[in-house]
C-alpha cells in the first residue's frame, strides 16, 4: 500500500486534490487512489504491484485493451519522424478521411485536443450558424468542462440555466437550458418558451456520464423531428459512443443523422485526441474557410494522429470486431443482472453493446433522477469488494464499465463470480 498512498500524499501537496480529474480521486468510494504503474491487454498493474482487470479502459478509449502492437508500432515510428510540427501532414488527412468515411453523417472534420474543446468549438459553429445563442443540454448528460456546459437543472427544473460550478459566469450559463433525458415533451416547451433563440440541441446519445442511461425507442428520433421543426441543428456528443457501438457510432446504432457530432476517446487511441464534424455547409463556417474562429497549436498531433489512425484501422480491419464484443457485453451484463437478481439486491443494470452499468436502485433509470435514486453506499461497498478480488471498476456509481476488445471470457467469468461472492456476503 506504501507506494499509492505516498504518491498520494506528496500529489496533494502540488496537486489540488491530488488528482489531475476529479474522479481519480476516489472521492465518492471513500478511498485513496491506486497509483498505476503500467498496463497491458486488459490488466493493469499498481505502484504496488497489484493486478487488476481493469473496466476503466482510460473511460473509454482502450478499446482495443492495452498496448496494441499496431497502435504501439505506430507511435514509435511518428515519434522517431518528429513529435510535432504545427504545420500540416499526411496523417491528419487520412484521419478525417477515416472518420467521414465511418461516419455518414460527418462531411467534413477539425481535430482538437479533448472531449470538452470539441464540444465547445461545435457549439460556437453552431451558434455561429443559426445566428442564435440558446443550447438545450439534459440533466446527466456531460460534456466536457466548457463554461456553457457546465449547467444542470434542479431535479426536473426546467428552467434558464444556474451554474454546476464555481466560477461559471451567470452570463455564460444563462443561455443553457436544460431538459429531462428520454422527455420529449420537455424539450417541446423549451423551444415554445424560447421561439426563434435556440440554436442547437446537445444529447449523448446513450448517456454514459449517469452510469449508462439508454435513449428509448423513438427519442432520439424525435429530437430529430423537433429541431427540424424549428430550425434548431442536433448535435451527439459521441466522445464516448463514437467507435465504441460500432464505426459509425450511436448515430448508425440507432439509425438517426445528427448534424453536427463530436467524438473524443476512442479515435485517440489512447492520446489527447477530440474532433468535431458533421454537414459540409455548417463545418465550412470555420476558419480559415469562414469566419468560425478556433485554432490548436497541437491540434492534429503527429504521434497522437499516429495513435488513433492505428486504432481506428484496427478496429475497422478485423473481422467481426464489434459483432464480437457486443454479443460478450450482451453476455456480460445479462448474466450481471441475474447474478444480482438471484442475490435479492435491488439494481438496475443498463447496457448498449459493449458499455453498461449497474444501478443499485430498485428504479428502472430512465433519466438523472432515477440514476440519483441509487445507494451509492453500497456501490462503495461493491467497489471495494470488487478491487480487493482484482477488479477495477468505476470509482464512483455514475460511470459506466468499459469492456474491450482484450477481455478474456476466463476473466469475465472470473468478474462474475466476485459479483457472486459480494452477493453471498450481503445476503450474509
Ligand atoms: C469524456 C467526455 C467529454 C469530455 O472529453 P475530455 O476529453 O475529457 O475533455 C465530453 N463529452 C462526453 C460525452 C464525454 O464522455
Amino acid at each position: 500500500m506504501a507506494g499509492s498512498q505516498e504518491l498520494f500524499e506528496r500529489a496533494k501537496r502540488y496537486i489540488p486534490g491530488g488528482v489531475n480529474s476529479p474522479v481519480r480521486a476516489f472521492g465518492s468510494v471513500g478511498m485513496t487512489p491506486r497509483f498505476i504503474l503500467r498496463a497491458e491487454k486488459d490488466r493493469i498493474w499498481d505502484e504496488e504491484g497489484k493486478e487488476y482487470i481493469d473496466y476503466v479502459g482510460s473511460w473509454g478509449p482502450m478499446i482495443l485493451g492495452h498496448g496494441h502492437p499496431a497502435v504501439l508500432e505506430a507511435v514509435e515510428r511518428a515519434a522517431h519522424d518528429g513529435l510535432s510540427f504545427g504545420a500540416a501532414t499526411r496523417r491528419e488527412v487520412e484521419m478525417a478521411e477515416l472518420i467521414c468515411e465511418s461516419v455518414a453523417s460527418v462531411e467534413m472534420v477539425r481535430m482538437v485536443n479533448s472531449g470538452t474543446e470539441a464540444v465547445m468549438s461545435a457549439l460556437r459553429a453552431a451558434r455561429a450558424f443559426t445566428r442564435r445563442d440558446k443550447i438545450i443540454k439534459f440533466a446527466g448528460c456531460y460534456h466536457g468542462h466548457a463554461d456553457a456546459m457546465l449547467v444542470q437543472a434542479g431535479s426536473g427544473l426546467m428552467t434558464q440555466g444556474i451554474p454546476g460550478s464555481a466560477g461559471v459566469p451567470a452570463g455564460c450559463a444563462r443561455d443553457t437550458l436544460t431538459a429531462v433525458y428520454n422527455d420529449l415533451e420537455s424539450v417541446r416547451e423549451l423551444f415554445a418558451e424560447n421561439d426563434g433563440q435556440i440554436a442547437a440541441v446537445i444529447v449523448e446519445p446513450a448517456g454514459a456520464n449517469m452510469g449508462v442511461v439508454l435513449p428509448e425507442p423513438g427519442f432520439l428520433q424525435g429530437l430529430r423531428g423537433i429541431c427540424d421543426e424549428w430550425e434548431a441543428l442536433l448535435i451527439f456528443d459521441e466522445v464516448i459512443t463514437g467507435f465504441r457501438l460500432g464505426l459509425d457510432g450511436a448515430q448508425g446504432y440507432y439509425g438517426v443523422r445528427p448534424d453536427l457530432t463530436t467524438f473524443g476517446k476512442i479515435i485517440g487511441g489512447g492520446m489527447p485526441v477530440g474532433a468535431y464534424g458533421g454537414r459540409k455547409d455548417i463545418m465550412s463556417m470555420v476558419a480559415p474557410c469562414g469566419p468560425v474562429y478556433q485554432a490548436g497549436t497541437l491540434s492534429g498531433n503527429p504521434v497522437a494522429m499516429a495513435a488513433g489512425l492505428a486504432q481506428l484501422r484496427t478496429l475497422k480491419e478485423t473481422p467481426d470486431f464489434y459483432s464480437d464484443l457486443n454479443r460478450a457485453g450482451d453476455a456480460f451484463f445479462r448474466e450481471l443482472d441475474t447474478i444480482l437478481e438471484e442475490a435479492r439486491i435491488p439494481h438496475c443494470v443498463n447496457h448498449v453493446a459493449s458499455l453498461g452499468c449497474v444501478f443499485f436502485t430498485d428504479t428502472v433509470v430512465r433519466n438523472y433522477e432515477d440514476a440519483q435514486s441509487s445507494d451509492t453506499a453500497r456501490y462503495a461497498d461493491y467497489f471495494r469488494h470488487m478491487l480487493d478480488k482484482g477488479i477495477y471498476l468505476a470509482p464512483s456509481q455514475f460511470e459506466a464499465v468499459f469492456l474491450s476488445g482484450a477481455h478474456t471470457q476466463a476473466d469475465l467469468k472470473k468478474t462474475l463470480d466476485a459479483v457472486r461472492t459480494f452477493g453471498k456476503e450481503l445476503s450474509e
